[in-house]
């Protein structure tokens, strides 16, 4: 079975996304999780450009990362300047990366019109570059800009430009389609042809996703022979993005037959795509293949049905396999499977349970007025606890009061007050916050701090409001979601009410019951 080397640009092509920013520290995080993950190669960005990334490249020389390969990025040579009296060319050769990539121009649009030089020039710029860097030492990765573009308008060029490259002694060659609408049959023929000319290089594959193509690209110069495959995390990038190595790589993998990584790294895939989006601060995308949480959620209630009788009837391959998990979805489609199979995960075997159409009927009544379950995971499980009459509650309410207070300097400032009895005794606290869910998480949280320590791992991290009947204006009735973390799980919790106070807190007290009973279980597990 044949190895694809994994390239990873994440911290180079990726961090050109639109909006992306990220400090040194969380680069070389980032760098770490990639090498601990199997990327073969990490593109950590030219050390004589921006200071930022002088400043991260410079760093992870001293980081351990294992096997893992670093590549600095530059271009070729100057045009009109012997290679060894170029700054960069001298900065690339000294710099400790063992691995230089070179970008170089193939297409004649950008030749005349971009460097402005002739086609012998610009092969001569590719042949000295590689010549003296690999003369220096170095594994030399020789990435060819717009070469798709390039190979549609006169391939005989574009390919020998890559030939230019491989006779110089660079150990890959790799067409990039560089502006990312080149559509996989396109890719899939250029790349044979590459082959059939050039076959004795090593070829690698680098694409964008600007029609939506860019894992098919990627997937399909594979298939014509390419080894090694440049991309993000998640698909950041320029524009509409690179292509998704977190796509990519299960695909190769089980659906192609090559090697990757490890099955025991492939089960770290979806922890690394959401580290990598946390540290962005970029909201995880739950819709994403393999590892977005819905991409192995199952709602109708004959697809439940038929998960329970065999897996593979609604899943392309096991879950756990990309670390992620199979979620049943409640909803009004759902019928008595998705609640056996639900309180099967809290521990409770309703199999057989006289129960279950009671449940059935009061989740119907809950989703008519509003309830909607299916990101409202923790309130489920509570919802079916309280049904059967196993709930016990961390506390209970006396009264709960909430103030806004508008000054005439703009200010706004929300205190609540929050009395309750827990384990006997009797709670008053107060909280400010900028506004009634902030407010009233911090009275709870001064009202029991200290007594129920697991609060303090929990953060509500989401916090959603959508007026249900838009008709009614001020009278109608507002449905609250509220997404809590203890930083490795994240859970939903729900409030429906025409008070929007009333229904943030009815989230707010699911959120924190779910979570403090998920952490204590946790521990107890882990003790
Ligand atoms: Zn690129």
């Amino acid at each position: 079975m044949d190895q694809i080397l994994l390239y990873d640009t994440t911290l180079r092509d990726g961090l050109q996304r639109e909006g992306m920013s990220m400090s040194v520290d969380e680069q070389i995080a980032i760098a770490r999780h990639l090498a601990e993950f199997g990327m073969h190669y990490i593109e950590a960005g030219f050390p004589m450009s921006n200071p930022k990334h002088a400043q991260m490249f410079e760093a992870l020389e001293h980081v351990d990362l294992g096997e893992c390969r670093i590549a600095a990025f530059g271009m070729t040579r100057r045009k009109g300047m012997a290679v060894e009296d170029d700054p960069a060319m001298i900065g690339l050769a000294e710099c400790y990366a063992p691995v230089i990539t070179v970008v170089g121009k193939t297409w004649d649009l950008h030749i005349e019109k971009v460097i402005k030089v002739d086609r012998e020039e610009n092969l001569s710029m590719i042949r000295d570059t590689v010549e003296y860097l690999v003369g220096r030492g170095k594994e030399v990765v020789y990435d060819a800009e717009h070469f798709f573009d390039a190979f549609a308008a006169h391939p005989d060029y574009a390919v020998e430009c890559l030939r230019t490259a491989h006779e110089a002694g660079a150990h890959w060659v790799v067409p990039c389609d560089t502006n990312g609408a080149t559509l996989p049959h396109d890719v899939a023929a250029a790349v044979r042809r590459v082959r059939q000319d050039l076959p004795d290089a090593r070829i690698g594959i680098h694409t964008h996703n600007d029609a939506e193509c860019g894992v098919a690209t990627s997937l399909a110069a594979v298939h014509e022979g390419a080894r090694m495959v440049q991309g993000t995390v998640n698909g950041y990038g320029e524009r509409c993005g690179n292509a998704n190595l977190v796509s990519i790589i299960p695909s190769l993998t089980f659906k192609m037959g090559f090697r990757t990584v490890g099955d025991d790294r492939m089960r770290e895939l979806t922890a690394l795509s959401h580290f990598v989006a946390e540290t962005a601060n970029l909201q995880p995308d739950n819709w994403a293949a393999y590892v977005g949480q819905n991409a192995f959620a199952h709602k109708g209630g004959m697809h439940v049905a038929g998960m329970l009788a065999d897996e593979r009837t609604f899943e392309h391959i096991d879950p756990t396999a990309v670390g992620n998990d199979r979620h049943m979805v409640v909803s009004e489609l759902s019928g008595r499977g998705t609640i056996i199979s639900k309180a099967g995960d809290m521990g409770l075997d309703l199999s057989e349970s006289p129960e279950v159409p009671r449940i059935l009927t009061r989740l119907k009544e809950l989703e008519h007025e509003g309830y909607h379950f299916e990101v409202a995971d923790a309130s489920f499980e509570l919802l079916i606890e309280r049904e059967l009459g196993v709930f016990s509650p961390l506390f209970e309410l006396e009264s709960f009061r909430v103030v806004t207070e508008q000054r005439a300097d703009g200010g706004v400032e929300t205190e609540a007050t929050v009395k309750l009895r827990h384990d006997g005794e009797r709670l008053v606290a107060i909280g400010e916050g900028n506004g009634p869910v902030n407010a009233l998480d911090r009275a709870l949280r001064n009202a029991l701090g200290g007594r129920v320590p697991e609060l303090d791992e929990i953060e509500l991290v989401n916090f959603k409001v959508r007026i249900l009947d838009e008709g009614k204006g001020t009278g109608a009735t507002t449905r609250v979601l509220l997404d809590s973390s203890d930083g490795h799980h994240t859970w939903g919790a729900i409030g429906v009410s025409q008070n929007v106070i009333e229904a943030s807190w009815a989230a707010l007290i699911d959120s924190i019951a779910y979570g403090v009973r998920r952490i204590a279980r946790e521990r107890a597990g882990a003790s």
